[in-house]
């Protein structure tokens, strides 16, 4: 079977075909209203109302939930590819998309014994829901493995308030995901994710989203007054949950989105040139060789992510496999790798345009594009996951084959 990522990088697909009923058709139709208001969710900095009425209505965001609770059984790599064919047609409907499917991963992977979760993927499948996530703080900042915030236990009722500093779309959620650490005599990295419904909380609007790129995601600051039954907390600890599915499922659909950023930006790119060189009587332009570049880097890109896909999708099957440090390393490494190739082949998209790529407007404007992409590097800083990664790659054998 053929993904969107798998097609052949100088095509710049827009299909994916999965086992999934008809998914490829039902994603086409959510990128469609993505394209059409992608313009206006930028300059407005608005939540993309029409993408998530049309997901809704193509019932995407419970694709990966288990068939047994009434879901599709998709998989990450199903997921990864629409998060790539919105990419092409909004990045901020793409992130959002990427971020509530990592939510679900989460549920669905780590709550297998908890009857109020199991409700709650069934709510996720009948009603549409919308799942936001919260790790940010203004204590710890970028810092996912330390929490400030408390879980405060009383009999079978817990409440905590967290300084979210940033949390994408929470006001447009239908719940939210939060990490808190377990109890008040907790170090900061022993911490629990707690999942939320919008009658368990209340949002106090703390800091304003105005930002270069990424405007509709939405990504507002916010006091969160959480509160709930202790069953809420979910079973597994979230030390367990980071390394199993918040990192490798962030990792993998973030560079989904950025891959198809950058792949929206390298047909833009193709068109100008293509262009240029029919008025030029079929000589090409001296900007080609940028757009040479930039399907090149396009397409390692593309190659990275597909098998960076197929080494989880393999590792899932066991805990061993995600546990697993060459794992890990890999994992954490695709993301800035990822973010560091999007970067560049959109500024190789944007050398092929020239004027007409740098200005704001036009067909062949390369700028949301770029100001979207250059989130990448900041979404949990590369510097920060540099840093971790630098011991853990001391311990991981360099391959003794290519194909290792
Ligand atoms: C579009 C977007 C959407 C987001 N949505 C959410 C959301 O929904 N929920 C949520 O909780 N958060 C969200 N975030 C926040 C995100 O998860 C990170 O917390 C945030 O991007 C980190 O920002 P930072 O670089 O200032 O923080 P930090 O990682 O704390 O870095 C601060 C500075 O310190 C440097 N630094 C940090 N560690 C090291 C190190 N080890 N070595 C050297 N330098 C280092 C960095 O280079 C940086 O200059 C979002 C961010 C973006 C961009």
């Amino acid at each position: 079977m053929k993904s969107a990522l798998m097609d052949t990088p100088d095509r710049i697909p827009t299909l994916c075909v999965t086992g999934t009923e008809n998914l490829k058709g039902r994603a086409e139709v959510v990128a469609a209203a993505a394209a059409e208001h992608g313009d206006a969710v930028d300059r407005d900095a608005r939540f993309p109302t029409e993408t998530f009425a049309a997901a809704r209505a193509q019932r995407l965001l419970g694709m990966m939930v288990p068939v047994e609770l009434g879901g599709e059984g998709a998989s990450v790599s199903d997921v990864v590819d629409v998060c790539y064919m919105l990419g092409r047609a909004c990045a901020s409907s793409a992130m959002i998309f990427a971020m509530h499917q990592i939510m679900v991963a989460i549920l669905v992977r780590h709550t297998r014994n908890s009857a109020w979760h199991r409700e709650l993927l069934q709510r996720l499948i009948a009603e549409q829901l919308l799942f936001a996530s919260s790790t940010t703080e203004n204590q710890t900042g970028g810092d996912v493995r330390a929490s400030a915030c408390v879980v405060e236990r009383t009999g079978t009722r817990m409440a905590l308030v967290k300084n979210a500093t940033v949390m994408s779309y929470g006001a447009e959620a239908d719940g939210i995901l939060t990490t808190a650490r377990r109890s008040a005599d907790s170090a900061s990295s022993d911490q629990v994710l707690v999942a939320f419904l919008k009658k368990d909380y209340e949002l106090e609007r703390i800091v304003d989203w105005d930002v270069l790129g990424m405007r509709g995601t939405c990504s507002t600051g916010f006091t969160l007054r959480g509160q709930g039954g202790v069953e809420q907390i979910l079973p597994d600890a979230y030390e367990k949950i980071h390394t199993q599915s918040m990192v490798p499922v962030a990792h993998l659909t973030w560079s989904g989105v950025w891959t198809g950023i950058a792949a929206g930006a390298v047909g833009r790119a193709r068109r100008f040139v293509r262009g240029a060189a029919r008025h030029g009587s079929g000589q090409l332009p001296p900007g080609a060789a940028h757009l040479t570049r930039a399907v090149m880097s396009l397409r390692a890109l593309r190659g990275s992510v597909a098998s960076a896909l197929q080494h989880y999708e393999i590792a899932a099957m066991t805990e061993d496999g995600l546990a697993a440090l060459e794992f890990q390393t890999a994992m954490n490494l695709l993301k800035v790798n990822s973010s560091e190739s999007a970067i560049e082949t959109v500024m190789s998209a944007m050398q092929a345009c020239g004027l007409s790529g740098y200005r704001n407007s036009g067909e062949f404007s390369i700028c949301r594009s770029l100001r979207d992409v250059l989130s990448s590097s900041i979404m949990i800083n590369n510097d920060r996951i540099l840093a971790n990664a630098a011991s853990a790659l001391l311990l991981v054998d360099i391959p003794a084959l290519l194909r290792d």
